[in-house]
């Protein structure tokens, strides 16, 4: 068919004609420099408040203004977005980047890891394989690496980077199930064991890959948190008469209720004697093992089949970044490969190691440069001392609070985590204790979240962000003992 001229022109001009109004997505060099200078006078505004930033802000609205902007057809200044930004993002609400949050997981990202993810943005590099994006690939498999060597893995193990520690939970329980050939006539007689302190991400990745009919098992624990082995051996004999089929053993290494580690290498031992499959949830304590501390209480963690790692809790890095390692490298990848004729080009001698091969993103975050710019940068000594603080600030928490008479306290951190509560001399302890959570918040000096151990309301005191520091801390006791005082009179 002969083009027809008339016809090509007149697409040419519609095109041209779009093209004036399209071309606002491509910002020039001055814009991109007056932009980016806007974006870090905000920043910079943010960070220098750091200090009196509150763990927690109560507002009227909590932030009601944004949804009186509709997105339009126009847009309007960057000024504008800033200031909705700092007024309705920033303000209210919980704030873990304050050196006073101590709820939850504490957190906090580097400014080095914020701009690994600029970087990453600006460049946007395909990091689901290696055929597209080689450096993005490799540059993931030196952190891969950097975390196996770290807790004790084989060269042959491998590992991928996902949103986050509930996503690798999903990926670690995937590959257990195809490893020990789980089917669905399997799925009721199956038994898992935990404890009442694993993190609930686990029961949550059962249901979401379709073993949430599988029976989860709850062993005892001991006087800290603990798993008992023996309790645990005696379960799996008990089950097996039964006729049950035994197939993971749920260890944590850092529970987020009291910061527990279960006894890791006895688990391991069980576990190597039984055939079963052994799964360590170290999201919020694995990167202890960079201290001398956490190396002995994470005793062990070499020996995990599978384990979940969470740099944006103990690596400083913003929220969306897990980690998930696995032993038997092989059965991570037979446990994720798909492919698809379109893929076709992409399918290289690497394609093993390809990210997109070893979890269930293809096009992903290339969320290794958030991890990689600031470890490349500062190396791993200040994470260290980081950490090796953090001990000392939750003992020295600890050991501060246990010096006033009315107040109960958990078991002794095995990391940085702790739990305690008042007991009035009158009245409701679990009440009392709710109060004075609910004052501690108004006041928003700091911030704390609560839990129930054993069936009774505790208060917990994790200790994580690398900028809490020993003034932060005795403004922390300092106030809940002025807040329970002024309660009980
Ligand atoms: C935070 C946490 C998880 C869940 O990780 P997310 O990154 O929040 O999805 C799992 N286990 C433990 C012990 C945790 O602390």
């Amino acid at each position: 068919m002969a083009a027809d001229t008339n016809r090509l022109m007149e697409l040419q001009e519609q095109a041209a004609r779009f093209a004036r109004d399209a071309k606002l997505l491509e910002a020039d060099q001055g814009e991109r420099r007056d932009a980016l200078a806007q974006v870090a006078e905000h920043t910079e505004g943010f960070l220098s408040q750091l200090d009196t930033q509150p763990g927690y802000r109560q507002t009227p609205d909590m932030g009601a203004e944004l949804e009186g902007f509709d997105i339009e057809s126009v847009g309007r200044s960057l000024e504008l977005a800033l200031k909705l930004f700092a007024d309705n993002v920033d303000y209210p609400g919980s704030h873990p980047t304050s050196p006073t949050h101590f709820a939850y997981i504490p957190v906090s990202a580097t400014y080095y890891s914020a701009l690994g993810d600029f970087l990453a943005a600006v460049t946007n590099r395909f990091s689901g394989n290696f055929f597209a994006g080689p450096g993005a690939v490799r540059l993931e498999k030196v952190l891969i690496k950097w975390m196996k060597q770290l807790v004790g893995f084989p060269q042959a193990a491998s590992g991928n980077l996902l949103s986050g520690g509930s996503l690798a939970t999903q990926s670690a329980l995937v590959t257990a199930r195809e490893v020990l050939g789980l089917k669905p006539r399997d799925f009721e007689d199956s038994v898992i064991y935990l404890t009442e302190h694993t993190h609930h991400c686990v029961t949550k990745a059962l249901h979401i890959i379709g073993l949430g009919n599988c029976q989860q098992h709850q062993v005892a624990i001991d006087e800290y948190g603990r798993m008992m082995p023996e309790d645990l051996s005696r379960r799996i004999q008990e089950d097996r008469r039964k006729g049950l089929k035994p197939w993971v053993i749920l260890g944590s290494a850092g529970t987020t209720n009291l910061g527990s580690v279960d006894p890791l290498t006895a688990l391991a031992d069980i576990a190597r004697q039984q055939q079963l499959w052994f799964h360590v949830d170290a999201a919020y304590g694995g990167f202890f093992q960079l201290t001398e501390v956490g190396r002995q209480a994470l005793a062990g963690i070499d020996r995990a089949d599978s384990l979940v790692l969470d740099p944006h809790k103990s690596l400083y890095v913003p929220f969306g970044t897990g980690a998930v390692l696995i032993r038997d490298g092989q059965a991570l990848y037979r446990s994720h490969m798909h492919s698809a004729d379109y893929l076709q080009d992409t399918m290289t001698d690497e394609h093993m190691h390809d990210p997109s091969n070893l979890g269930p993103e293809l096009t992903r975050h290339f969320r290794a440069v958030r991890l990689w710019l600031p470890l490349m940068v500062l190396g791993t000594r200040p994470y260290e001392a980081a950490l090796n603080e953090k001990i000392c600030l939750a003992r020295y928490a600890y050991e501060r609070l246990s010096e006033i008479p009315e107040v109960e306290l958990g078991p002794y951190p095995d990391l940085s985590i702790f739990v305690f509560r008042f007991l009035p001399s009158k009245g409701d302890a679990d009440d009392f204790n709710t109060r004075l959570l609910t004052e501690l918040t108004q006041d928003g000096r700091i911030f704390l979240s609560s839990t129930q151990v054993g069936g009774r309301y505790f208060i917990r005191f994790p200790v994580l962000s690398f900028r809490t520091h020993l003034d932060h801390i005795d403004l922390a006791i300092d106030t809940i003992s002025q807040k329970a005082a002024a309660l009980s009179c």
